[in-house]
């Protein structure tokens, strides 16, 4: 029987386990052990239930097109427990020079694909709306024999469709989204559609122009199915992202899991592997997968691989918070028909984004009552997770008031921190990822999983976890026939 123990019981650990449970009960000769130092797993997937209000302190959702979270739902059996957004009620608002105006329709992350409501916004000046005109004349950057160089968000989206684009649109849509710096941030790492974009339609507006076409086409082609769901473009669980882990947790076996349970250290030994827990206890393993954030993999791995190590310490994080607030629907003085607010960073306020949560996602709270919810943090505004709970709770109610207009006294407020929570893919960090692939592939039994390395977003973690499985399984000649071909080449 061959062991698999797996340190960290986010989502990336939980699919791994998972699918070392699946290959069981397939029939081959394996077990896993996951250890998870916190009380509960789920890692930054975590939902609270107070009177009634679903609230999700991380995660609220995933991208629809990405198929791996439908894949795992369905061996689940809770894909019909998928929640889909109230489209009816879809509506972004952008703060920019202290008004809101709404997100143009026809915009597809930075780029306009539809000329009036383009044309007729506030949101940008005339000659920043000329300007962003001029990507469709704008040359593409040659490519060089591997592709395209890769360059930082802010220089692409600067270069393609200027500065007021970048500052009014695309660091508070896409930066904020990854709780990043566009001025460090790799395009390569995290969107390197667009990059392939500019070269193959020449730029930003023809290429969003086709992909919209497509997904039209797509639509017409593949109408829905009588009675199935709408198909949106953000995608959550009725009962919070919590309820993909629990049960993910349920079906791989929560017996085989141990939470309050640290990793100290790992180490060869001379047969496979002996990881350390923080009450000395020390478990021996033919494999090891460490899907814990980077920077706690680093100090697990150094004694292991100093060059895996120092490629790790390279990935940086920034902190951040969510502060959820309950109201009384009578009270809280706003329309409550849209989905979100985004804060640029030249607005200079603490709010990043906030998000109407009971609008966005139907039964997030009782009848009668709505949840908002603020995000604060990321790269440019550390220094707030110094702050208390009560005060990050107040400072995100005035910041509420001052943007949205908010009235009323919340119910209650739920904070939840992330500290060093979100990766950042600055420059290099294909590179580093790179490092760490080819010099753990030396390592029998080795495998790092996580959303620190092939992207930050719940699917692109399930996928790295089983990634993770896929290569020990292998190294002892192990393959699973649920995996399609297109996966085998995939992992
Ligand atoms: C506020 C916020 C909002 C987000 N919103 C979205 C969103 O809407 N959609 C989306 O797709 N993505 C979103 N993300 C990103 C996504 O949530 C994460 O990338 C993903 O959940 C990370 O999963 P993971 O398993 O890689 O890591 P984690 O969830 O961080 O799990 C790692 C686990 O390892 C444990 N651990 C660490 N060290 C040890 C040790 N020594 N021993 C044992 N255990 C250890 C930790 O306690 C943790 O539980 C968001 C992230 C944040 C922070």
């Amino acid at each position: 029987m061959k062991k698999v123990i797996i340190i960290g019981g986010g989502i990336a650990g939980l699919a791994a386990a998972y699918k070392v449970a699946r290959a069981a009960e397939a029939g081959h000769e394996v077990e896993f052990t996951l250890v998870e130092k916190d009380e509960r797993l789920g890692g930054k997937i975590a939902t609270h239930y107070v009177d009634g209000f679903v609230i999700d302190g991380g995660p609220d959702c995933f991208l629809t097109e990405k198929p791996a979270i439908h894949r795992i739902a369905k061996l689940l059996g809770i894909f019909d427990d998928e929640l889909p957004t109230d489209d009816a009620r879809k509506r972004t608002y952008i703060l920019s020079r202290g008004r809101l105006h709404d997100l143009p329709d026809g915009v597809m992350m930075f780029a306009p694909t539809k000329f009036w409501p383009f044309a007729t916004t506030g949101l940008f000046s005339w000659p920043g709306k000329i300007r962003m005109g001029a990507d469709l004349f704008i040359k593409a950057k040659p490519a060089g024999p591997d592709g395209p160089a890769d360059e930082t968000l802010e220089s692409f989206v600067v270069r393609r469709m200027g500065r007021e684009c970048l500052d009014r649109l695309a660091e508070p849509l896409v930066g904020g989204v990854h709780a990043s710096d566009p001025s460090r941030m790799s395009l390569a790492a995290t969107f390197p559609r667009l990059l392939e974009m500019e070269q193959n339609y020449g730029g930003m507006i023809k290429g969003f122009y086709a992909a919209r076409k497509k997904v039209a086409e797509m639509r017409r082609k593949y109408p829905p199915k009588p009675g199935a769901k709408p198909r949106t473009f953000f995608t959550s669980f009725e009962r919070g992202m919590q309820f993909l882990t629990d049960a993910m947790a349920d079906a791989a076996g929560r017996e085989r899991m141990t939470v309050g349970a640290a990793a100290t250290s790992i180490a060869p030994a001379e047969e496979g592997w002996v990881v350390e827990l923080d009450d000395g206890t020390r478990l021996h393993a033919d494999a090891v997968i460490v899907a814990t954030e980077s920077w706690a993999a680093e100090k697990l791995i150094r004694p292991v691989d100093s060059g895996i190590a120092d490629a790790l310490a390279g990935i940086d994080h920034s902190s951040s918070a969510t502060v959820s607030l309950a109201f009384e629907e009578s009270q809280v003085g706003i329309d409550m028909n849209a989905f979100g607010v985004l804060c640029p960073l030249a607005e200079k306020r603490s709010l990043m984004a906030a998000t109407y949560s009971s609008t966005k996602w139907p039964g997030r709270a009782p009848d009668g009552r709505v949840l908002l919810r603020g995000f604060v943090g990321g790269p440019h505004n550390q220094a707030i997770m110094a702050e208390s709970d009560e005060r990050l709770a107040e400072i995100v109610l005035g910041e509420l008031r001052e943007v949205l207009g908010v009235k009323g006294d919340p119910l209650f407020a739920k904070v939840f921190r992330w500290e060093k929570g979100m990766p950042q893919y600055t420059m290099g960090h294909l590179g580093r990822v790179e490092t760490i692939e080819e010099r753990s592939a030396a390592h029998e039994g080795l495998a790092l999983a996580g959303g620190s390395y092939r992207g930050v977003g719940v699917p692109n973690c399930v996928e790295s976890g089983e990634r993770a499985v896929s290569k020990v399984l292998g190294e002892w000649g192990m393959e699973l026939a649920e995996d399609s071909e297109e996966q085998k080449r995939y992992y």
